[in-house]
């Protein structure tokens, strides 16, 4: 368990004004924004909220320093990515307190989360140098083609509150190496995290201006016209499908390049030759990850009949074994979930599937009366028609429904909106890769419960976005493509 002195020292160490240009100032109302823990609902920091005027001036030093940045050597820009990665690695004990605090993950998580974060810095520092053009011969041998990869210029991130800082770091790391200048925006729910990286990538070198943190009450009022600006040439959000529509709309104005990474509804398929122990394992990392609150978080789980009722049983024997607590506790494996609305969203997506007739084989209600905690949930026996097997739950509730044949698993699988991940387990190769083809996802977990990986292309289809974070196409997302004709 953590001492209040520790909870105190790293919320001290934070900056919690706006972060501009290398200086840390105040917001041109002098407003703030309570930051609240979400195991207890108090209050434990105050951050800048921000006007209109203040996210002009994060984009004007964004604008500023994008020429020198964009001219800044390779090496150099890998050398700070690498530095930023050294010292979060460092500092991941402080780090992870303070997701924690302000986010409510257990301390394991969020340090599993600061270990993620930092390795697409150390990923990207190393893609800096591998930045690649063309030469070729036109087809009649008359001229020469030349292709080059330049910065797209100023970017704009809107990342969420369930990954405070891996949300940012892969938007952050590519942006860098790439030489483009960025301004961020954290969630409000969750903003210490990521003006405490602010603090570190000052601290690893990353020259002023280069990256600038905005926080905000009035998200859209003061994100609109940065959106609508032509000095800004790249928007990249994670969040919300809702939210994330409306952006590409107001993106439209100027044309802007755009990446989205939006919601899911991962479905955790299960054949009745999988490997019953590795499922269970699977189904416990894709569901309880971050409480349930990942957008990869397996949202459904389709099994095959024969094997539906152990498959179940095991599931529910390990999610009640789950200790529930303050996440800065010692052995709390499941912390509470963000705030009252989400607790109160799952609540009601559990209450229509009982409804509809889904047997509650473990948890199924909110637990305590202080802090956002729900009890890991299993139901069984859920119809077709439930909320929960077509809506993102965000939360540690895992509905079964149960398939005969392969293609009623594929159908099943596809019968949504969405389109980021999903999760299938079967010893069957030929199956696997099968079902890995016809399943309309980005992303397929192949006897796997985590598929996020740094040196991965991240993304979703359908209504989860477009756009690639990690991998060797990370970088591609902040490049452009120029092609110069050469007369010889
Ligand atoms: P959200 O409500 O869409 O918020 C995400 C971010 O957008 C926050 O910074 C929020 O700011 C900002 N925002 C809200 N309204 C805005 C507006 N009108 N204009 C500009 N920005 C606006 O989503 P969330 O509840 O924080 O996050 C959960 C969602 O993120 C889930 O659907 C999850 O699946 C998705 N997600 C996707 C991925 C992925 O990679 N595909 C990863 C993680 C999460 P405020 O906090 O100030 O409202």
């Amino acid at each position: 368990m953590t001492s209040a002195s520790d909870e105190r020292r790293v919320l001290d160490a934070v900056g919690t004004d706006l972060y501009i240009g290398g200086r840390w100032r105040p917001s041109s109302s002098g407003s703030r924004i309570d930051v609240e823990d979400p195991a207890t609902g108090q209050t434990i920091a105050t951050v800048a909220d921000g006007s209109v005027a203040d996210g002009r001036a994060a984009l004007d030093a964004a604008v500023a320093a994008r020429a020198g940045w964009a001219t800044t050597p390779p090496r150099d820009r890998g050398e700070i990515l690498r530095r930023a990665y050294e010292l979060m690695t460092e500092r991941a004990d402080d780090l992870a307190l303070l997701m924690t605090l302000e986010m409510g993950k257990a301390l394991a998580e969020s340090k599993a989360e600061i270990t993620y974060a930092a390795e697409f810095f150390r990923w990207f520092s190393e893609e800096s140098v591998r930045i690649h053009g063309r030469w070729s011969v036109a087809p009649n041998g008359a001229t020469r083609l030349l292709t080059m990869k330049q910065p797209v210029g100023p970017c704009l991130f809107i990342t969420p509150w369930n990954f405070p800082l891996a949300m940012g770091t892969r938007k952050i790391g590519p942006a860098i190496a790439a030489g483009c200048t960025m301004v961020v925006k954290p969630a409000s729910a969750t903003p210490l995290s990521m003006l405490a990286l602010a603090g570190l990538l000052a601290d690893a070198g990353l020259p002023d201006g280069v990256l600038n943190v905005i926080t905000t009450r009035a998200t859209g009022e003061v994100m609109e016209p940065l959106i609508k600006d032509p000095r800004l040439r790249k928007l990249s959000f994670t969040g919300s499908t809702e939210v994330g529509k409306r952006l590409v709309e107001q993106s439209a104005e100027q044309l802007l390049r755009v990446s989205m990474e939006l919601g899911g509804n991962a479905p955790f398929v299960v054949f009745d030759d999988a490997d019953l122990d590795s499922a269970v394992d699977g189904a416990m990392l894709a569901k309880m990850r971050n409480i349930g609150e990942a957008c990869t978080a397996a949202n459904r789980f389709h099994v095959q009949a024969g094997i539906a009722e152990e498959f179940t049983a095991r599931l529910a024997q390990r999610m009640s074994g789950l200790k529930l607590g303050r996440g800065t506790e010692e052995g709390v494996d499941v912390g509470p979930l963000v705030d009252a609305k989400q607790r109160d969203k799952v609540d009601e997506l559990v209450r229509d599937a009982v409804d509809r007739g889904s047997r509650v084989v473990t948890g199924g209600a909110r637990v305590g009366e202080r802090g956002y905690f729900y009890a890991p949930t299993v139901l069984a026996d859920v119809p077709a028609d439930a909320r929960l097997l077509h809506e993102e739950v965000f939360g540690p509730v895992a509905p079964i429904a149960t398939f005969e044949t392969e293609d009623e698993a594929v159908e099943a699988a596809n019968d949504t909106e969405f389109g980021l991940v999903a999760y299938v387990f079967t010893r069957d190769l030929q199956r696997a890769l099968r079902v890995s083809e016809r399943i309309e996802t980005g992303m397929v977990g192949l006897n796997l419960g985590v598929v996020s990986n740094p040196a991965a292309p991240f993304g979703g289809v359908k209504w989860s976005g477009f756009g690639r974070e990690g991998g060797v196409e990370g970088i591609e997302e902040y490049l452009e493509t120029k092609y110069v004709g050469i007369a010889l």
